[in-house]
C-alpha cells in the first residue's frame, strides 16, 4: 500500500512524533498553518470520515482524548480547532483519515 502516513505510522518515514498511543499518533505538519499545527492520525488506514464504520467509534473519541493530552502537554490553554478535509471538495490530499489540529494564535475568521 501506499500510503504516506502508514509509512509514518510504521517508522519509514520519519517524522516529528508530539503524541501516540495504541491507537493514534500525531505529528507536526510539514507545512504549517499556524505556529502550531499538527496531525492526529489514527493508526488503522481509513481513507476519509466517510469511511469510518459503526466498530471505529472508540477509535474516533481516541482521537478527541489524544486532543485533549496534547493541549495540556503543549499547554495551548488558549484554545485550538481540529479541521477534517474528506474529499476532494473538501482538499483532502492524503488519503488516511487525520485530523489537523491549529493552535497557536488567534486562528480568526472561520467557516462555522
Ligand atoms: P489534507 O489536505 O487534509 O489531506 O492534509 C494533508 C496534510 O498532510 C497537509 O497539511 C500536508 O502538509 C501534510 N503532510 C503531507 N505529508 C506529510 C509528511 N510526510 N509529514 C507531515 N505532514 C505531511
Ligand atoms: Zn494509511
Amino acid at each position: 500500500m501506499d500510503c504516506v502516513f502508514c509509512e509514518i505510522i510504521n517508522g519509514n518515514i520519519p517524522s516529528t512524533r508530539v503524541y501516540e498511543d495504541e491507537f493514534v499518533i500525531a505529528i507536526n505538519d510539514l507545512n504549517p498553518q499556524a505556529p502550531v499545527h499538527m496531525l492526529i492520525i489514527p493508526k488503522k488506514h481509513i481513507e476519509c470520515a466517510n469511511d469510518i464504520s459503526a466498530e471505529d467509534t472508540e477509535l474516533i473519541g481516541r482521537v478527541f482524548l489524544a486532543a485533549g493530552k496534547i493541549a495540556e502537554k503543549l499547554n495551548l490553554k488558549d484554545g485550538y480547532r481540529i479541521i477534517n478535509n474528506c474529499g476532494k471538495n473538501a482538499g483532502q490530499t492524503v488519503m488516511h483519515l487525520h485530523f489537523h489540529m491549529l493552535a497557536g494564535t488567534n486562528l480568526g475568521e472561520k467557516l462555522v
